[in-house]
């Protein structure tokens, strides 16, 4: 039986008496219902009701070739025909990770070229955990296994991408995270800056609480840094150009690994294959997700430095540690197909010289001057909208988010799929936008703003 059976109200009976959602507040739920998404086709989705919604967050800043796409379909198709599954363990391997691998270390920064490969961004990030600390040990350190990661950074929701982040409101359910990681600033200008403080100062400043984290524990106890070049789930933080290069800059000095995690800013959205390029930054190891297969198939892959690997290959007897589906043969398949339709159609160049720019000249010409709004920032095809209660002091509205929520529901009746998260509005929508896409964007985003006001 197909869904066609069901009417609105039978499925969201179903969904709420079977189903829970991810980081969703159920009794909230059960009293809206949801909203049952059935289709999509290049950049909007629509609803069970017909309704066309441009989405501008690419599923969950993942579709970033666009719904609809038949390549991606044909691949899996193909693969799942052929060979639906082997695995990569016991001296197996399949022909599509393989192949997958030597594209993604041709594509990698340079000095990164071997690649592991999971389901999910969380589990990447738990192989990455885990690949650092054994490189310590492997090298006779096994004390030096600090981590140190930012506030409100966002790693997965697995216990150690939990760990690894910052979202206090995560670690009160986690009861006990993965120990010795710590937490520092993050490097956020519009709130953290000091009165008079500069941009660069204040990237530099921030920078700097890694080395005093780091000068606290003694640098023979800390394994590595972890930071996303561009804090996505935590609002789109863009860090001063400042900061990155001090940040690695330390890391180097007291020989501290470098552990990038760009299950958001990879393959793209920042108009470059990865915001390490954007920064200009050389990380040791590399955590992606999410468009590495414009979410047409879970697939994650950290790619790891050749300083870790070297050590891995030579001094290591087993990794212990590896899942069922990594190195998946259809979603490693269609995310062949996807780099294909990402390269071909020149997807990344775009982002950095046409609609990136764009992007950013129209959310300050068309978004920036409304009233609710304190700031807006972007980099590549990645943006956030800061919802003031007053621009001049940036005081924000009481009640934790409800203004950027009352936005945000009236952007979804207007057409357009954004999210909230805090105060923040979040767009990060599929890099086949257009400049007349990004257009219809800020038109129903405005319309939203003015409504709400
Ligand atoms: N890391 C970052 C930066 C993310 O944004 C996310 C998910 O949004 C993850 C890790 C976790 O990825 P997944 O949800 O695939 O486990």
């Amino acid at each position: 039986m197909t869904y066609q059976n069901y009417s609105l109200k039978q499925l969201q009976h179903i969904d709420a008496a079977h189903h829970l959602h991810p980081f969703t507040d159920h009794k909230e739920l059960r009293a809206a219902g949801s909203r049952i998404i059935t289709r999509a086709e290049g950049p909007f989705i629509y609803d069970l009701e017909g309704a066309e919604i441009l989405d501008g967050m690419a599923g969950l800043w993942c579709v970033n070739v666009g719904y609809g796409r038949d390549e991606l379909a044909d691949a899996a198709y193909r693969q799942m025909k052929e060979l639906p599954y082997y695995n990569s363990f016991f001296k197996c391997s399949t022909p599509t990770p393989v192949l997958l691998s030597k594209r993604l270390a041709e594509i990698a920064p340079k000095g990164i070229d071997q690649v592991f490969y999971g389901s999910s961004g969380s589990e990447a990030n738990d192989t990455a955990l885990r690949l650092v600390r054994h490189y310590w040990a492997l090298e006779g350190k096994p004390e030096k296994n600090r981590i140190i990661s930012r506030q409100n950074a966002y790693h997965g929701s697995t216990v150690a991408g939990t760990s690894l982040g910052g979202m206090e409101p995560m670690h009160q359910q986690l009861g006990g995270a993965v120990p010795n990681i710590v937490h520092v600033m993050m490097p956020y200008a519009y709130e953290l800056a000091l009165p008079g403080e500069s941009d660069h100062d204040f990237g530099l400043r921030a920078a700097r609480a890694v080395e005093d984290a780091i000068l606290e524990a003694g640098a023979d106890k800390v394994a590595a840094f972890i930071g996303e070049p561009v804090m996505g789930a935590g609002g789109v933080k863009i860090p001063p150009a400042s900061y990155w290069p001090e940040v690695e800059r330390i890391c180097r000095k007291y020989d501290v690994l470098l552990m990038l995690d760009e299950v958001i800013t990879g393959y793209g959205r920042t108009g470059e294959w990865f915001a390490a390029t954007t920064y200009g930054i050389s990380p040791d190891t590399i955590t992606t997700a999410k468009a590495l297969t414009s979410g047409y198939q879970p697939l994650s892959a950290l790619l790891v430095g050749d300083r870790i690997a070297r050590t891995l290959v030579e001094k290591s007897g087993e990794f212990n540690h590896g899942y069922t589906y990594s190195g998946h043969p259809v979603a490693c398949a269609v995310a062949l197909a996807n780099l294909d339709i990402i390269e071909k159609e020149g997807l990344v160049e775009r982002v950095k010289t046409d609609t990136g720019p764009y992007f950013a000249q129209a959310l300050q010409e068309q978004i920036a001057g409304k009233g609710l709004v304190g700031e807006v920032r972007s980099v590549g095809l990645m943006g956030a909208i800061e919802i003031v209660k007053d621009k001049a002091t940036k005081e924000r509205f009481e009640g934790n988010g409800k203004a950027a929520v009352v936005v945000r529901d009236h952007a979804i009746a207007n057409g357009m799929m954004l999210r909230a998260t805090g105060d923040t509005m979040i767009l990060s929508p599929p890099l086949i936008w257009t400049r007349a896409t990004i257009d219809m964007a800020c038109e129903r985003i405005a319309k939203a703003l003015d409504l709400a006001e």
